[in-house]
């Protein structure tokens, strides 16, 4: 140096990692309360931020724990009887819709207590899933769902 030019600044690139110093299983449990703050929505925001969250939102016993977490927040099942909370307290499936023009996946509640994940939260309890295979009450209708 010395001949008074100046040298370029080079940045150098380091490969960034969402380096958490968190252990696996207390970063599933903070991911869990996030999701019951927030709702079932949360899940694709947080598979999105990094592959660490991705990896454990993607889980299906993460997705089970947050489901069962919310229900246990709106459903007072020791007020219940066993068979209500054997018919009842169960996980939901991630299904089809049977309208081809439609196709897409979603949560599938069947009958019982229905949500959109948040604690506490309680959209309804239906006895009857009315309707079965579709992803909405329109799908079902537009598939001729009432006709027969
Ligand atoms: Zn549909």
């Amino acid at each position: 140096m010395g001949d008074g030019s100046l040298l370029p600044v080079f940045r150098v690139h380091r490969k960034r990692r969402h380096s958490t110093l968190l252990p696996d299983d207390i970063l599933q449990r903070i991911l869990v309360f996030v999701v019951l703050e927030d709702g079932c929505s949360a899940i694709l925001r947080l598979a999105l931020a990094c592959q660490t969250f991705n990896k454990i939102v993607s889980q299906e016993h993460f997705q089970q724990e947050a489901h069962f977490r919310w229900l246990d927040s709106v459903v007072n099942w020791e007020r219940l009887s066993k068979r209500h909370r054997q018919s009842y307290r169960k996980p939901y499936t991630i299904s089809r819709c049977s309208r081809l023009q439609c196709s897409q996946l979603y949560k599938d509640c069947g009958s019982g207590y229905q949500g959109n994940g948040q604690r506490g939260v309680l959209v309804g309890f239906y006895s009857s899933d009315d309707n079965p295979g579709y992803c909405s009450w329109d799908c079902f209708l537009d598939d001729g769902g009432l006709e027969e």
